[in-house]
């Protein structure tokens, strides 16, 4: 619920709208440089469907840096490799290890995490670390307004929230966007994603390895892995469709439905669909990457501006990067406008100037990962392919092709 909402003329005061992974992580970032931040988050309660995240170690870099990894680390599970099946037979196709090579190759683990999990890390270090950080629930933005000084959320209740920055973090479906710039909704890219998660021991011998594991196939495809500390695994199984019709862009689906788009599969797939509780059927959006994430003191961020595909793992990772390059960029216009002002000189709008800094840096990088991700999509419903070619050469290729991947986030 919204407890106290107010105006403040400070110029130190940022408003993030949204209270996702990209918001949450902005709010950090903000107010470890300093910022008051007010985040509002539209509903009543900061959560998310149970479901796993994996985080590869450019994300991992920056949690470490605001903080936040050891708070998670205890609900995490770390991968021992990376593995591709053929979704029916489970004929490994390769593999490649990952748990001593990631902290040796890019300084961080790679990790797979509850998004419950990470958001209750996010959410103990914003409030409980003596930052200036108010997080209002039940606080749904319609627009924001803007002049010189300042700028100022509108919320669906009337209410006002001002200060000199605000952040656009409120998702696929922004509010923020759309007013910023006049774009539609995110393009349905014809995939639809099954996302269960079962407690381990119901699984038996079929339990999923330890592993982030992906099973291609004709048309589909699954990832399966695991969480907290090993004892839940965790899918994500995509089937393609020719529309999305439900009114949401998520809905509880029946095991029935799941089942019969894998029929056939392996039985670490099978299994694990069929002693799920609930199945969870998520739309996949996407779009193009935009020419513009800022109008004056507006910047957008994570979903927001560069919604993709989930087929490299990036979609939160690149959020929680764009607020580190975000509260960064603040800080060092901040210093050299403080160091003008020292010298006699004029200080420039620094606000406007430092988002757009942060847009330019940031928007080559998204658009590289949105055009990934859609090539992976592409590769893994090819999956019978892959039974032809020779194992020993895709054992060499993967591993390097792998690697570079990584080297490049
Ligand atoms: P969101 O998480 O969408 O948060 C937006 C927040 O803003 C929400 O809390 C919402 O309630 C709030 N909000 C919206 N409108 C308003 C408003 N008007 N006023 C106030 N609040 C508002 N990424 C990875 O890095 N690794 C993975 O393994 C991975 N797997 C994925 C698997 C699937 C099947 C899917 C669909 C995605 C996956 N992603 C993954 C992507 C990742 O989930 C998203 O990129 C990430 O959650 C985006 O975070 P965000 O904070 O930008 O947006």
């Amino acid at each position: 619920m919204e407890t106290r909402v107010e105006t403040v003329r400070s110029t130190k005061h940022a408003v993030v709208v949204g209270a996702g992974i990209g918001g949450l992580t902005t709010a950090l970032a903000l107010g470890r440089t300093g910022w008051r931040v007010t985040v509002l988050e539209q509903a009543a309660a900061v959560g998310e469907v149970g479901a796993g995240i994996q985080l590869s170690p450019n994300g991992v870099r920056v949690l470490s840096s605001l903080g936040v990894l050891d708070r998670l680390l205890p609900t995490t599970f770390r991968p021992e490799a990376v593995e591709m099946r053929l979704g029916r037979s489970g004929r490994h196709v390769f593999r490649i290890e990952l748990a001593e090579t990631a902290v040796r190759r890019w300084g961080a683990p790679y990790l797979h995490v509850h998004r419950a999990d990470l958001l209750d890390a996010l959410l103990a270090a914003t409030t409980g670390s003596g930052l200036d950080i108010t997080l209002r629930t039940g606080s749904a933005v319609r627009s924001y307004e803007q002049d010189r000084e300042q700028v100022t959320a509108v919320l669906d209740s009337g209410r006002r929230v001002s200060g000199s920055l605000l952040v656009g973090a409120d998702g696929i479906h922004s509010v923020i966007r759309g007013q910023m710039l006049g774009t539609g909704e995110p393009r349905f890219t014809g995939h639809v994603a099954w996302r269960v998660t079962v407690p381990i021991e119901r699984l038996g011998r079929d339990a999923p390895p330890p592993t982030a594991c992906l099973w291609v196939g004709e048309g589909r495809h699954a990832i399966t892995y695991r969480l907290r500390g090993g004892a839940l695994a965790n899918l994500v199984a995509v089937v393609e469709r020719d529309a999305w019709r439900g009114e949401s862009w998520t809905e509880r689906g029946t095991r029935e439905d799941a089942l019969a788009d894998f029929a056939g599969w392996h039985p670490m797939i099978t299994t694990v669909l069929r002693e799920a509780d609930a199945h969870y059927r998520w739309a996949l959006f996407d779009r193009e990457p935009l020419e513009n994430w800022t109008d004056g003191r507006v910047a957008l961020l994570g979903d927001a501006c560069h919604p993709m595909l989930p087929y490299l793992a990036q979609g939160a990772t690149m959020a929680i990067e764009d607020a580190q390059v975000l509260a960064d960029r603040l800080e060092a216009h901040r210093l050299e406008a403080q160091g003008l002002e020292a010298q006699g000189l004029e200080r420039p709008g620094d606000v406007p100037r430092a988002l757009r800094s942060y847009a330019a840096t940031r928007r080559p990088r998204t658009a590289r990962v949105q055009a990934g991700s859609r090539q992976n999509g592409q590769r893994f419903h090819q999956g019978g392919r892959f039974a032809h070619l020779p194992l020993w050469f895709l054992g060499k290729l993967a591993p390097r092709v792998y690697h570079r991947r990584l080297d490049w986030l």
